[in-house]
């Protein structure tokens, strides 16, 4: 009787897993996930909770096919070490991930392994790392629109078919399945992420026109954490989606970036700690914890700023154009590390990855690949006004500020004393005045940025 073993991380589903297609080419297959303490120790309550709904979700699959998921706690190359040894099993299948600590766990645990194979899979992206290089430097591109033509062009990687084994859940081993300490911010398992998909589908014609408005609640496709947990494949989504309208193709040209930060991680391990630009790594960052807190808590005096903040905190989850703009403020209004920044997405945010948390910080910090240029600072008034221009976000997420007339809600210190006294607001008081002037703060950063590149300040050149 071949017996092979799962060990799912980032891959919890049963459908187009290439993972679990080669291991069920076995006569049984045993499915294990390991609860590390480190990264799951360093997730907020939102994504621990989500990650124990899919989780009872992929335990309720197996049984349902016969078997169950072992689950078991502590250090992944003793606890998958114990798993092949209790079950006999003679082959390991993954899918693989990019970090660095991702990385070096894979390669602990292949040792502990010893004669019994550790085959990695890709089933977490749409195309591996290494599969889309530059023909120039045969390196990942470091421009975005070059990689996504090439990506677009690179055939997808043949996956294993299916095979039939039976699922197989030993009885006296595991330990009970991580529960969710209050409720998931969205139902659990691959089924209600299927449901989910197939509800954007109704919208995702309407996403290039739609996608930048955070007030419109199916303006984008929120699938990031199903993409995340790995409860939908890449893969299927893109298959699904295709490229027949305008919407469609944007669509998967933005999970291009998705692949794209993958790579670029995979090959360049230290952009998790260090700029892209090494001259950026030289910037005297101000790092007040005081106005850190203010940005961590909604309380910048800033509405757009706050009511991002306010929502990732409410719901794990914020979107992207307010996401660029929270971020923004934070490294170029407030000149904290962009560091500090990505270590509280991290913390909080449901869809939360390495790769796509740090290339993201690092390209609006613009000492990325492809960054926004370091002298483009948001104005966060003006992207509030032009991205929620009725103020239907602001007054969702920062209710004491919702009458105010919507020229006044996105700057509410240039209200008139008699406007503020109708609305409610006292300034200072019911909502915080603002914690610093952004036209003195930007040149602030401009000077900050220029002395770390060693040049003179440029020449202005608008704002975002
Ligand atoms: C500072 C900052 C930090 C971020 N951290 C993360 C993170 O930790 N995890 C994460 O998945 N995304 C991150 N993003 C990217 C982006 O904001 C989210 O992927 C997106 O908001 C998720 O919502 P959605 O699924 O509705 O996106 P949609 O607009 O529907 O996009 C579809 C999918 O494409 C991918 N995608 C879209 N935009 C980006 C992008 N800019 N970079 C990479 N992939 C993208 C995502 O997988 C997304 O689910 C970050 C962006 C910023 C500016």
């Amino acid at each position: 009787m071949r017996t092979s073993l799962v060990w799912f991380r980032r891959d919890l589903r049963l459908t187009d897993n290439p993972a679990w297609d080669a291991a069920c080419a076995a006569d049984r297959v045993v499915a294990l996930f390991v609860v590390d303490p480190l990264p799951v120790g360093q997730a907020g309550r939102r994504r621990r909770d989500l990650l124990a709904a899919h989780l009872h979700a992929l335990d309720a699959e197996l049984r349902a096919r016969g078997g169950g998921l072992l689950v078991l706690r502590g250090a992944p190359h003793e606890a998958v070490a114990r798993a092949v040894a209790a079950t006999g099993a003679g082959e390991v299948h993954v899918n693989a991930d990019v970090s660095g600590y991702s990385v070096r766990r894979d390669a602990a645990v292949a040792r502990a392994l010893g004669e019994v194979s550790l085959t990695a899979h890709w089933g977490t992206l749409l195309r591996a790392p290494g599969t889309v290089l530059s023909a120039g430097t045969g390196q990942v591109h470091k421009v975005f629109t070059p990689f996504w033509k090439a990506w677009a062009d690179t055939p997808l990687d043949p996956w294993p078919s299916p095979g039939d084994a039976a699922p197989w859940l030993p009885d006296d081993l595991g330990e009970d399945l991580p529960s969710p300490a209050g409720e998931p911010v969205m139902a659990g398992g691959e089924h209600a992420a299927h449901l989910r998909l197939a509800a954007w589908l109704e919208e995702v014609d309407g996403y290039p026109d739609r996608r930048d408005f955070p007030a419109d609640a199916t303006g984008t496709s929120h699938l990031s954490a199903d993409l995340r947990f790995g409860t939908l494949s890449p893969r299927h989504v893109a298959e699904v989606v295709g490229g027949a309208t305008k919407g469609r193709a944007g669509f998967v040209r933005q999970m291009a970036w998705r692949d794209w930060y993958a790579h670029l991680l995979a090959e360049r391990p230290a952009l998790a700690r260090h700029a892209m630009k090494p001259e950026m790594d030289r910037i005297e960052w101000r790092n007040d914890p005081e106005e850190l807190a203010a940005w961590q808590e909604g309380r910048t005096g800033y509405p757009v700023v706050d009511a991002g903040m306010r929502e990732l905190a409410a719901t794990g989850w914020m979107h992207n154009r307010v996401r660029m703009i929270t971020a923004s403020f934070l490294v170029k209004d407030l000149l904290v590390d962009w560091r500090l920044g990505e270590a509280h997405f991290r913390r909080e945010l449901v869809d939360f990855e390495v790769s796509q948390n740090v290339g993201n910080w690092q390209w609006v910090a613009g000492t990325g690949p492809d960054s926004s240029p370091y002298f483009r600072i948001f104005n966060p008034v003006m992207q509030g006004r032009k991205f929620d221009a009725t103020g239907e976000y602001v007054r969702r997420w920062v209710p004491e500020l919702a009458e105010l007339p919507d020229k006044a809600l996105h700057a509410p210190w240039e209200a008139g004393p008699l406007e503020l006294a109708a609305a409610g607001v006292e300034l200072g008081t019911t909502y915080p005045a603002p914690l610093v002037d952004h036209s003195f703060a930007r040149e602030r950063t401009l000077a900050a940025y220029s002395l770390a590149r060693g040049t003179a300040v440029e020449p202005f050149q608008g704002e975002g």
